[in-house]
Protein backbone atom coordinates (compact mmCIF):
# COMPACT_ATOMS: atom_id res chain seq x y z
CA UNK A 1 0.00 0.00 0.00
CA UNK A 2 1.25 3.03 -0.85
CA UNK A 3 1.23 5.72 2.15
CA UNK A 4 0.50 9.32 0.99
CA UNK A 5 1.71 12.18 3.09
CA UNK A 6 0.74 15.98 2.94
CA UNK A 7 2.99 18.72 3.13
CA UNK A 8 0.90 20.54 5.73
CA UNK A 9 0.92 24.39 5.18
CA UNK A 10 -2.04 25.57 8.55
CA UNK A 11 -5.60 25.11 8.49
CA UNK A 12 -8.72 26.98 9.40
CA UNK A 13 -11.54 24.78 10.86
CA UNK A 14 -14.25 27.70 9.48
CA UNK A 15 -13.70 30.33 7.35
CA UNK A 16 -17.12 32.42 5.77
CA UNK A 17 -14.65 34.40 3.64
CA UNK A 18 -12.92 31.63 1.34
CA UNK A 19 -15.93 30.63 -0.74
CA UNK A 20 -18.45 33.54 -1.18
CA UNK A 21 -21.99 32.11 0.29
CA UNK A 22 -20.39 29.06 2.10
CA UNK A 23 -19.13 28.17 5.39
CA UNK A 24 -16.26 26.23 4.71
CA UNK A 25 -12.65 25.03 5.94
CA UNK A 26 -9.49 25.83 4.47
CA UNK A 27 -6.41 23.69 3.94
CA UNK A 28 -3.38 25.41 3.41
CA UNK A 29 -0.85 23.31 1.75
CA UNK A 30 2.68 23.95 1.71
CA UNK A 31 5.13 24.54 -0.71
CA UNK A 32 4.75 26.52 -4.59
CA UNK A 33 7.04 27.23 -7.07
CA UNK A 34 6.39 30.97 -7.56
CA UNK A 35 7.67 33.87 -5.43
CA UNK A 36 5.21 36.76 -5.42
CA UNK A 37 6.31 39.43 -4.24
CA UNK A 38 3.14 40.63 -2.64
CA UNK A 39 2.37 37.06 -1.12
CA UNK A 40 0.93 36.79 2.01
CA UNK A 41 1.75 32.96 2.90
CA UNK A 42 5.44 33.64 2.39
CA UNK A 43 6.46 31.17 5.37
CA UNK A 44 4.77 28.15 3.60
CA UNK A 45 5.97 29.01 0.30
CA UNK A 46 9.28 26.86 0.98
CA UNK A 47 9.66 23.89 4.11
CA UNK A 48 8.34 20.92 5.10
CA UNK A 49 5.80 19.40 7.74
CA UNK A 50 4.30 16.13 6.58
CA UNK A 51 1.81 14.97 7.78
CA UNK A 52 -0.23 11.58 7.17
CA UNK A 53 -3.22 11.86 5.14
CA UNK A 54 -5.33 10.83 7.78
CA UNK A 55 -4.54 13.33 10.34
CA UNK A 56 -5.93 15.65 7.66
CA UNK A 57 -9.30 14.27 7.16
CA UNK A 58 -9.74 13.84 10.87
CA UNK A 59 -9.48 17.86 10.75
CA UNK A 60 -11.81 18.18 8.32
CA UNK A 61 -14.16 15.57 9.45
CA UNK A 62 -13.92 17.58 13.08
CA UNK A 63 -14.87 20.79 10.79
CA UNK A 64 -17.79 18.66 8.26
CA UNK A 65 -20.75 19.53 10.93
CA UNK A 66 -20.29 23.67 10.42
CA UNK A 67 -19.51 23.99 7.13
CA UNK A 68 -20.55 22.94 3.64
CA UNK A 69 -17.43 23.26 1.60
CA UNK A 70 -13.74 22.21 2.05
CA UNK A 71 -11.59 24.83 0.11
CA UNK A 72 -7.55 23.83 -0.59
CA UNK A 73 -5.65 26.91 -0.75
CA UNK A 74 -1.39 27.23 0.18
CA UNK A 75 1.61 27.65 -1.34
CA UNK A 76 0.10 25.88 -4.51
CA UNK A 77 -1.97 23.19 -3.86
CA UNK A 78 -1.81 21.83 -7.43
CA UNK A 79 1.79 21.06 -6.47
CA UNK A 80 0.50 17.87 -4.79
CA UNK A 81 -1.47 16.25 -7.13
CA UNK A 82 -1.59 12.76 -5.17
CA UNK A 83 -2.49 13.85 -1.95
CA UNK A 84 -5.05 16.57 -3.17
CA UNK A 85 -7.23 13.90 -5.33
CA UNK A 86 -7.10 11.49 -1.93
CA UNK A 87 -8.60 14.86 -0.05
CA UNK A 88 -10.99 15.92 -2.57
CA UNK A 89 -12.37 12.43 -2.99
CA UNK A 90 -12.92 12.41 1.25
CA UNK A 91 -14.42 15.72 0.99
CA UNK A 92 -16.70 14.52 -1.54
CA UNK A 93 -17.66 11.42 0.11
CA UNK A 94 -18.08 13.73 3.51
CA UNK A 95 -21.45 15.38 1.19
CA UNK A 96 -19.02 18.83 0.32
CA UNK A 97 -18.30 21.07 -1.89
CA UNK A 98 -14.89 20.88 -2.97
CA UNK A 99 -12.80 24.07 -4.21
CA UNK A 100 -9.51 25.37 -5.32
CA UNK A 101 -7.56 28.83 -4.88
CA UNK A 102 -4.56 27.74 -7.36
CA UNK A 103 -1.84 30.45 -9.58
CA UNK A 104 -2.36 27.57 -12.49
CA UNK A 105 1.11 26.39 -12.55
CA UNK A 106 -0.50 22.47 -12.47
CA UNK A 107 -2.48 22.48 -15.19
CA UNK A 108 -2.73 18.16 -15.20
CA UNK A 109 -3.64 18.67 -11.24
CA UNK A 110 -6.82 20.29 -12.06
CA UNK A 111 -7.79 18.49 -15.18
CA UNK A 112 -7.81 15.03 -13.41
CA UNK A 113 -9.69 16.93 -10.01
CA UNK A 114 -12.44 17.84 -12.82
CA UNK A 115 -12.69 14.63 -14.94
CA UNK A 116 -13.18 12.79 -11.79
CA UNK A 117 -16.12 14.97 -10.76
CA UNK A 118 -14.54 16.35 -7.56
CA UNK A 119 -14.32 20.08 -7.84
CA UNK A 120 -17.12 22.77 -7.37
CA UNK A 121 -15.32 25.98 -7.76
CA UNK A 122 -11.61 26.93 -9.18
CA UNK A 123 -9.78 30.57 -8.42
CA UNK A 124 -7.02 31.22 -10.35
CA UNK A 125 -4.99 34.15 -9.35
CA UNK A 126 -3.80 35.20 -13.19
CA UNK A 127 -0.19 37.32 -12.48
CA UNK A 128 0.35 37.62 -16.36
CA UNK A 129 3.48 39.43 -17.17
CA UNK A 130 5.60 38.52 -14.21
CA UNK A 131 5.04 41.52 -12.65
CA UNK A 132 4.59 40.43 -9.60
CA UNK A 133 7.19 37.92 -9.58
CA UNK A 134 10.52 38.46 -7.82
CA UNK A 135 12.84 35.86 -9.98
CA UNK A 136 13.90 34.56 -6.57
CA UNK A 137 13.74 30.68 -7.47
CA UNK A 138 16.05 29.73 -4.18
CA UNK A 139 15.86 25.98 -5.33
CA UNK A 140 12.45 25.74 -6.76
CA UNK A 141 11.63 24.96 -10.06
CA UNK A 142 13.66 26.93 -12.02
CA UNK A 143 11.27 26.40 -15.13
CA UNK A 144 8.56 28.49 -13.32
CA UNK A 145 9.29 31.54 -15.03
CA UNK A 146 9.84 30.05 -18.14
CA UNK A 147 6.84 27.73 -18.21
CA UNK A 148 4.31 29.66 -15.92
CA UNK A 149 2.19 31.50 -18.67
CA UNK A 150 1.83 28.53 -21.09
CA UNK A 151 0.53 26.73 -18.02
CA UNK A 152 -1.85 28.96 -16.54
CA UNK A 153 -3.43 29.58 -20.04
CA UNK A 154 -4.13 26.40 -20.71
CA UNK A 155 -5.67 25.77 -16.99
CA UNK A 156 -8.12 28.67 -17.99
CA UNK A 157 -8.98 26.74 -21.15
CA UNK A 158 -9.56 23.92 -19.05
CA UNK A 159 -11.61 25.56 -16.65
CA UNK A 160 -13.64 27.53 -19.06
CA UNK A 161 -14.96 24.15 -20.68
CA UNK A 162 -15.32 22.84 -17.78
CA UNK A 163 -17.57 25.31 -17.04
CA UNK A 164 -19.54 25.14 -20.66
CA UNK A 165 -19.59 21.20 -20.00
CA UNK A 166 -21.11 21.49 -16.32
CA UNK A 167 -18.31 19.74 -15.08
CA UNK A 168 -17.42 23.30 -12.98
CA UNK A 169 -19.87 25.24 -10.92
CA UNK A 170 -18.01 27.77 -10.21
CA UNK A 171 -14.52 29.85 -12.15
CA UNK A 172 -13.17 33.35 -11.47
CA UNK A 173 -9.91 34.75 -12.14
CA UNK A 174 -8.48 36.87 -9.39
CA UNK A 175 -5.83 39.52 -10.47
CA UNK A 176 -4.35 41.36 -7.35
CA UNK A 177 -4.14 44.66 -8.80
CA UNK A 178 -1.09 47.45 -8.11
CA UNK A 179 -0.32 51.01 -9.52
CA UNK A 180 2.25 49.40 -11.77
CA UNK A 181 0.52 46.59 -13.44
CA UNK A 182 -2.99 48.34 -13.85
CA UNK A 183 -2.07 48.48 -17.36
CA UNK A 184 -2.10 44.67 -17.88
CA UNK A 185 -5.88 44.32 -16.52
CA UNK A 186 -7.45 45.48 -19.98
CA UNK A 187 -5.29 42.34 -22.06
CA UNK A 188 -6.18 40.47 -19.47
CA UNK A 189 -9.79 40.83 -19.26
CA UNK A 190 -9.88 40.34 -23.27
CA UNK A 191 -8.46 37.11 -23.32
CA UNK A 192 -10.33 35.47 -20.58
CA UNK A 193 -14.20 36.93 -22.07
CA UNK A 194 -17.20 36.05 -19.55
CA UNK A 195 -15.11 34.73 -16.94
CA UNK A 196 -15.74 36.33 -13.78
CA UNK A 197 -13.55 38.48 -12.85
CA UNK A 198 -12.19 39.79 -9.08
CA UNK A 199 -10.10 42.85 -8.75
CA UNK A 200 -7.91 42.43 -5.17
CA UNK A 201 -6.08 45.07 -3.87
CA UNK A 202 -2.37 44.49 -4.36
CA UNK A 203 -0.41 45.65 -1.27
CA UNK A 204 3.62 45.62 -1.42
CA UNK A 205 5.85 43.42 -0.05
CA UNK A 206 9.62 42.61 0.74
CA UNK A 207 9.45 39.19 1.92
CA UNK A 208 11.69 37.95 -1.12
CA UNK A 209 14.07 40.61 -0.16
CA UNK A 210 13.77 39.33 3.68
CA UNK A 211 14.73 35.46 2.49
CA UNK A 212 17.16 36.75 0.55
CA UNK A 213 19.06 38.39 3.06
CA UNK A 214 18.84 36.49 6.75
CA UNK A 215 21.36 38.47 8.30
CA UNK A 216 18.52 41.58 8.06
CA UNK A 217 16.90 42.71 11.24
CA UNK A 218 13.70 42.61 12.19
CA UNK A 219 13.89 46.90 12.85
CA UNK A 220 15.51 47.19 9.54
CA UNK A 221 13.18 45.13 7.36
CA UNK A 222 10.20 47.08 9.15
CA UNK A 223 11.97 49.71 8.49
CA UNK A 224 12.05 48.82 4.59
CA UNK A 225 9.41 47.54 4.35
CA UNK A 226 7.66 50.73 5.31
CA UNK A 227 9.45 52.72 2.83
CA UNK A 228 8.78 50.29 -0.12
CA UNK A 229 5.08 50.58 0.99
CA UNK A 230 4.79 54.27 1.15
CA UNK A 231 6.41 54.64 -2.34
CA UNK A 232 3.79 51.89 -3.66
CA UNK A 233 0.48 52.72 -1.55
CA UNK A 234 -2.47 50.19 -2.19
CA UNK A 235 -4.92 51.41 -4.99
CA UNK A 236 -7.78 52.87 -3.50
CA UNK A 237 -11.48 51.85 -3.74
CA UNK A 238 -12.55 54.86 -5.98
CA UNK A 239 -9.14 53.79 -8.54
CA UNK A 240 -9.94 50.08 -8.48
CA UNK A 241 -13.77 51.58 -9.28
CA UNK A 242 -12.18 53.77 -12.41
CA UNK A 243 -10.10 50.80 -14.05
CA UNK A 244 -13.17 48.09 -13.71
CA UNK A 245 -15.04 51.23 -15.67
CA UNK A 246 -12.44 51.14 -18.56
CA UNK A 247 -12.90 47.27 -18.51
CA UNK A 248 -17.19 47.24 -19.11
CA UNK A 249 -17.50 44.58 -17.42
CA UNK A 250 -19.22 43.97 -13.69
CA UNK A 251 -16.49 42.41 -11.64
CA UNK A 252 -15.76 42.14 -7.86
CA UNK A 253 -13.53 44.19 -5.84
CA UNK A 254 -11.50 43.33 -2.80
CA UNK A 255 -9.94 45.71 -0.59
CA UNK A 256 -8.97 45.62 3.02
CA UNK A 257 -11.75 48.30 3.94
CA UNK A 258 -14.58 47.13 2.49
CA UNK A 259 -14.08 43.26 2.13
CA UNK A 260 -15.58 41.91 -0.91
CA UNK A 261 -18.10 44.04 -3.82
CA UNK A 262 -19.95 43.23 -6.62
CA UNK A 263 -19.17 46.13 -9.08
CA UNK A 264 -21.19 47.17 -12.11
CA UNK A 265 -19.42 49.44 -14.26
CA UNK A 266 -23.30 50.34 -15.52
CA UNK A 267 -23.54 52.89 -12.73
CA UNK A 268 -21.46 55.28 -15.32
CA UNK A 269 -23.89 55.20 -18.04
S1 LIG B 1 1.49 31.92 -6.21
FE1 LIG B 1 0.41 32.41 -4.31
S2 LIG B 1 1.43 31.20 -2.72
FE2 LIG B 1 2.78 31.22 -4.50
S3 LIG B 1 4.20 32.92 -4.11
FE3 LIG B 1 2.51 33.70 -5.37
S4 LIG B 1 0.99 34.54 -3.91
FE4 LIG B 1 2.41 33.20 -2.75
Amino acid sequence: MIIIKLNFGGFVSLSTIDWRGKAVCTLFLRGCPLRCTYCQNETIQTGEDYRDIDEITAMIKTSSPYISGVVFSGGEPAWQKEALIVLARYSKKMDLSVGIQTNGFFPDTLEALIMEGLLDKVAIDYKTTWEGYSGTTEGYNPLAKENYKRNVQKSIGICKKAVENKQLDEFEVVFTIFYENQEYIRQISDKIGDVPLVLQQGEHKIAPMRSATPEMTEGEYICKKQTQQKRHPPLRLNEIKEIADTLKKTVRIRTRDIGEISYNWRHIL
